[in-house]
């Protein structure tokens, strides 16, 4: 049986959404209606918003959901300690969205706390600059005794220099999209996988209609839209393509291990400006180390190399010795949408979300893009996108998702056998 690199056996039936058995919300009629391409967790957060303002919402995956690059990321919930030297207001949302997310999706999260260590000299006197740049950003950042940092993860390197406590946690990369799929499906939204679409049909300037693909059935199908929602990540230049827009997106693969075992019990960072191989997440009974960052044309092409691996062991070492003398559970890339372009491997390109509405640079009316961010902010970053959605759309309807409770993950699956 194969195994997801996150400890859980590889599903054999997709996370296909069936209707459920019971009653679920209709859109009234007369309702915007919003197609939303892209199925992960930052569809999932738009689906949830659209439908929360009114909107009838459709949403189509070409894969099973979460398949992208949402199913395969380090799952660290990120606090922002790590941006916060480089972009304050990135780790800013960051903590925010922490604190959201803490209440809306406890099931989803594990509130183990993150601690930075120093390994060297020049880490130590950056300590001061990283926890000065956390407390501005709101961060409750705190240096903590050696002695204490080595009884909190005794298998860290003792020669540790310094260490810092930071409310980073590890969170699970489907349970918290599947929230989202779940509370939008029940109020409502057609949640649509393995339907790929493979058209954008603008008339007159504006979008009036997606062109799907059943990949089980083979049949195709058009669907009517007031406004079409791009959140297809890595593969929005393409998708924008169908539509004759424009987008500035950079695919940048990151290769992550797993070894097994629990090593760490908390989110361990290396103190030092951001690198390769600087995280190790606690995931389950699984440690991983990651990443590595490159820059492609085609986000598909996402081949782990043998390099990577080997590097990012050595650098676990390097914190947690013996990482790389643990069995080796899985290996694997995913790729980060970032938002812009850029010669090098993309290090220099914002970790920051852009809301673009394609309209304003000559592109199609009814078009719209969410493009960069972070599973951490998929709420902050719905909304944003959800704004202009509804702006576009002359829809004036406030955004709800801070405080409307989310359905529970397990939610998702009622209806099946
Ligand atoms: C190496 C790495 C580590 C990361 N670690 C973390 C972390 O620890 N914590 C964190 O908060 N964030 C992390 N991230 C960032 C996070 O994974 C992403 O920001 C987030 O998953 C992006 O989600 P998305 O929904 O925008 O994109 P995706 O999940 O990629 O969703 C886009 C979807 O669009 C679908 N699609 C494409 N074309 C079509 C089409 N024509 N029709 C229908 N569907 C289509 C794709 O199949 C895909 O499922 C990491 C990213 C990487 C690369």
């Amino acid at each position: 049986m194969p195994v997801h690199a996150h400890g859980t056996e590889v599903r054999e039936t997709p996370l296909r959404a069936e209707p459920a058995a019971r009653t679920v919300a209709k859109p009234k009629p007369g309702s915007p209606r919003v197609v939303i391409i892209g199925g992960g967790g930052t569809g999932a957060a738009i689906a949830w918003d659209l439908v929360l303002r009114g909107c009838s919402v459709i949403l189509l995956e070409r894969g099973e959901l979460t398949s992208g690059t949402t199913g395969r990321h380090h799952g660290q919930m990120h606090c922002g300690a790590r941006y916060a030297v480089g972009d304050r207001s990135i780790a800013r949302e960051c903590m925010d969205e922490t604190r959201i997310l803490r209440r809306l999706v406890p099931d989803a999260i594990e509130y183990n706390g993150g601690l930075f260590v120093a390994l060297n000299d020049a880490d130590a006197d950056f300590a001061p600059t990283f926890i000065d740049a956390c407390l501005e950003a709101g961060i409750p950042a705190r240096e903590t005794s050696l002695a204490s940092a080595l009884s909190m993860e005794p298998n860290l390197i003792p020669t540790i220099r310094r260490a810092v406590w930071v409310p980073d946690g590890t969170l699970d990369a489907f349970r918290l999209p599947l929230a989202f799929f779940a509370s939008a499906r029940s109020r409502g939204a057609d949640i649509r996988a393995f339907t790929e679409v493979v058209g954008i049909d603008v008339e007159r300037g504006a979008v009036v209609s997606v062109l799907a693909l059943d990949r089980v059935s083979g049949s195709e199908c058009r669907l009517p839209a007031d406004l079409v929602v791009n959140a297809t990540g890595a593969w929005s230049t393409k998708t924008c393509a169908l539509a004759g827009a424009a987008i500035e997106v950079t695919p940048a693969p990151g290769t992550m291990v797993a070894v097994e075992g629990r090593l760490c019990n908390m989110v361990v960072s290396h103190l030092h400006p951001a690198g390769d191989g600087d995280i190790i997440v606690p995931q389950r009974n699984l440690s991983i180390i990651g990443s590595t960052q490159r820059s492609v044309d085609d986000p598909d092409d996402s081949a782990v190399r043998r390099d990577e691996v080997e590097a990012l062991l050595s650098y676990a070492d390097a914190m947690l010795p013996g990482f790389s003398s643990r069995p080796v559970h899985a290996a694997w890339t995913a790729a980060r949408p970032l938002a812009g372009r850029s010669g090098d491997e993309g290090r220099s390109i914002s970790r920051d979300f852009v809301a673009v509405d394609h309209e304003s640079s000559g592109g199609p009316k009814g078009f719209v893009s969410a493009i960069g961010g972070k599973a951490t902010v998929l709420r902050a970053m719905a909304e944003k996108t959800a704004d202009l959605a509804c702006t576009k759309l002359g829809l004036v309807s406030p955004c709800s998702t801070r405080e409307t409770p989310l359905s529970p993950y397990r939610d998702f699956f009622k209806g099946r056998d």
